[in-house]
Parts: structure tokens; C-alpha cells; sequence
């Protein structure tokens, strides 16, 4: 099996910007996109339109933003792979990296899968219906698009990202609707007062999302009260999925430290995970920014810490 000095798993902003960092620093990485978990190039995939990306004052398409990381991370002399990685053995070092039509041994491993929105199997909202066309999952990405300006807005969850979605979309939808299917909300007792207390903002209790209908992009949406089991066609705008994330940590088996949502734990103002030379950066190790821009962040500071611990033990 072949040793390699730094194996990243991920081929999202955070994967495809520490293969940039670890590659012009001569680590040789290898890096796995994935082929049937998640999405090759992340999430950035799903989406049309990234405005807030820098360097793109026009605003770039998001699979266009991913085909320039992967470019310029190739272009330094990361080897990408078309593959999964199945499983991880940490248990010594150097580290086993089992993929589904390939294996390494890696001095360093580099986390970036990433967390998958979670949505509803609600008709009118899957893709090739409205997604991506008035329906989301991201309001702080996709909320100032022109199509929801003072338009009508529904947000389906009861968390504190429901509020908080909820709260950021104010400023653009003409009213705000939370869709919930209970009569009280999980969200924590400030997020809740700050959401209530919004003359835009309207809370349908007991009620769930039953049809997303539009023509080129959504036009209306059928509230059903769960009690009731009465439906009412209303006009709407766009639908926010705020149902929260699961980040892609199941394959790791529980061998580094998560927090209880799943997240990787890393050492507070690093990449660094309790494992030593493994480190983890992007949303699956974030539960709270999940930008593009935060993502290369982090996946720069995992490279750099990559190249200094591999450099003090003498691997270069
Ligand atoms: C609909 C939508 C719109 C968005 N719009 C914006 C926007 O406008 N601006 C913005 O800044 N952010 C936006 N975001 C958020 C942004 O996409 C994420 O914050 C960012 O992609 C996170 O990057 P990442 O590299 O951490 O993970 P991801 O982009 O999620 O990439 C994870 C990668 O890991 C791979 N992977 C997972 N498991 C394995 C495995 N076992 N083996 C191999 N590979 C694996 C996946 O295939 C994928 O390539 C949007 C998100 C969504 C869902």
C-alpha cells in the first residue's frame, strides 16, 4: 500500500483550499472527492448563485466557483481521487485510509466532508422541482436573491436556526411565516421572544408544509394544520428548510473526539482534532458560520498546521 504524507477527504471550499495550501507546501496530497457519499465539490454544487464569495463582484455559479478550486488545487500537483473513503484505522501510525477502489497509508489526515441540509421529502420542493428555484436550505446564502424580495417567506422548522433564518429574512420577504409542526417552539427562550416579537414575522403553529406549486419559481405553498387536517393554498414567495445539518463524521467510527451533535471537536482557534496529525476544518467541524468563505479559512489553517507538525517531526 502506498505511504503518502497527507491524505484530505473532501473536495468542498475546505478540502480543495488545504489541497492548494498543502500542495504548493510539497506535501503531495492526495485528496478523495467522493463519488457516491455526498457530492463531488460539496455543496457549493447544489446552488446557483454565490454572491458573497470575495473576488467575484458579479457573483459567480457555485459548480463554476468549485471547478476553479479544483483547478487551481491541481494545478499544484494534488492527486484527486473519484472515490470514497470508507473507513479510517487510526489506531496506528502511519494512518490507514480505506476507500472504496483504493487504500493509503497517510502520515496526516485532513477532515473536510462537510454536512448535508437536511430536508423534507415535501412534494414541489424536490430537486428538478423547485429547489433551487424558490426553494433552500440556507438563508444567510441565498436569502437577498432578487426572486424574495417583499415577497411572502416560509421557513419550516422550530429550532433556533428557524428563528434566526427567520429573523435575517426580514429584511428582504415582505412577510415572514415559521412553519411548525408543534405548538411550541425548541428553540432557546431569547431566540424565541426575538422571533415572536418581529411585526414581520408569523408563527403557524400546528402545521406542516403539504405542496410547493409555482411556475418558473414558487408561487404558493398549502399549509395543512396537523390538528385540523384543514389545507389552505397561501402565496408565497420561497420555502427555507431550517431543519438543521448532519455533518458527514460516520465513517470515522467514533475515533476522534465529536461533540454531541456529531460536529468534530478541534482545539478552540486551530484545525487540530484530539488525534495527533489529524486535523478537521469546514462545516463539519462548524455547526455555526457554514460559509464558503469559513470553509477555506479553516482549510488553510488545517494545511498550515498540517505542514508545521509533519516539519517538526521531521517529515517534509
Ligand atoms: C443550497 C446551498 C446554498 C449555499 N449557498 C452558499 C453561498 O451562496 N455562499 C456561501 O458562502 N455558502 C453557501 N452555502 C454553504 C456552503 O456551500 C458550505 O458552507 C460549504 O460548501 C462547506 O464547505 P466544506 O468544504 O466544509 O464542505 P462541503 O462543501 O459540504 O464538501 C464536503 C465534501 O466532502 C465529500 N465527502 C463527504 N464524505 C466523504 C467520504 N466519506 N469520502 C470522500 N468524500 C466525502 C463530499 O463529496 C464533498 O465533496 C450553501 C449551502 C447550500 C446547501
Amino acid at each position: 500500500m502506498d505511504r503518502v504524507k497527507l491524505v484530505i477527504i473532501g473536495s468542498g471550499p475546505a478540502g480543495y483550499t488545504a489541497a492548494i495550501y498543502a500542495s504548493r507546501a510539497n506535501l503531495e496530497p492526495v485528496l478523495y472527492e467522493g463519488f457516491h457519499t455526498g457530492i463531488a465539490g460539496g455543496q457549493l454544487m447544489i446552488t446557483t448563485d454565490v454572491e458573497n464569495f470575495p473576488g467575484f463582484p458579479e457573483g459567480i455559479m457555485g459548480p463554476e466557483l468549485v471547478l476553479t478550486f479544483r483547478k487551481q488545487a491541481e494545478r499544484f500537483g494534488t492527486r484527486i481521487l473519484s472515490d470514497d473513503v470508507l473507513s479510517v484505522d487510526m489506531s496506528q501510525h502511519p494512518y490507514k485510509v480505506q476507500g472504496n477502489k483504493s487504500a493509503y497509508l497517510a502520515d496526516a489526515i485532513i477532515i473536510a466532508t462537510g454536512a448535508s441540509a437536511n430536508r423534507l421529502d415535501l412534494p414541489g420542493t424536490r430537486d428538478g422541482e423547485f429547489w433551487q428555484r424558490g426553494v433552500t436550505a440556507c438563508a444567510v446564502c441565498d436569502g437577498a436573491m432578487p426572486i424574495f424580495r417583499n415577497k411572502e417567506l416560509y421557513v419550516i422548522g422550530g429550532g433556533d436556526s428557524a428563528c434566526e433564518e427567520a429573523i435575517f429574512l426580514t429584511k428582504f420577504g415582505s412577510k415572514i411565516y415559521i412553519v411548525h409542526r408543534r405548538d411550541e417552539l425548541r428553540a432557546s427562550k431569547i431566540m424565541q421572544q426575538r422571533a415572536m416579537n418581529h411585526p414581520k414575522i408569523e408563527i403557524l403553529w400546528d402545521s406542516v408544509l403539504s405542496k410547493v406549486e409555482g411556475d418558473d419559481v414558487v408561487g404558493s405553498v398549502t399549509v395543512k394544520n396537523v390538528k385540523t387536517e384543514k389545507e389552505t393554498k397561501r402565496d408565497a414567495g420561497g420555502v427555507f428548510f431550517a431543519i438543521g445539518h448532519t455533518p458527514n463524521t460516520k465513517f470515522l467510527e467514533q475515533q476522534i473526539d465529536l461533540h454531541e451533535n456529531n460536529y468534530i471537536k478541534v482545539t478552540p482557534g486551530s484545525c487540530r482534532t484530539n488525534k495527533e496529525l489529524v486535523y478537521a476544518c469546514g462545516d463539519v467541524q462548524d455547526s455555526t458560520y457554514r460559509q464558503a468563505v469559513t470553509a477555506a479559512g479553516t482549510g488553510c489553517m488545517a494545511a498550515l498546521e498540517a505542514e508545521r507538525d509533519l516539519s517538526e517531526k521531521g517529515i517534509h
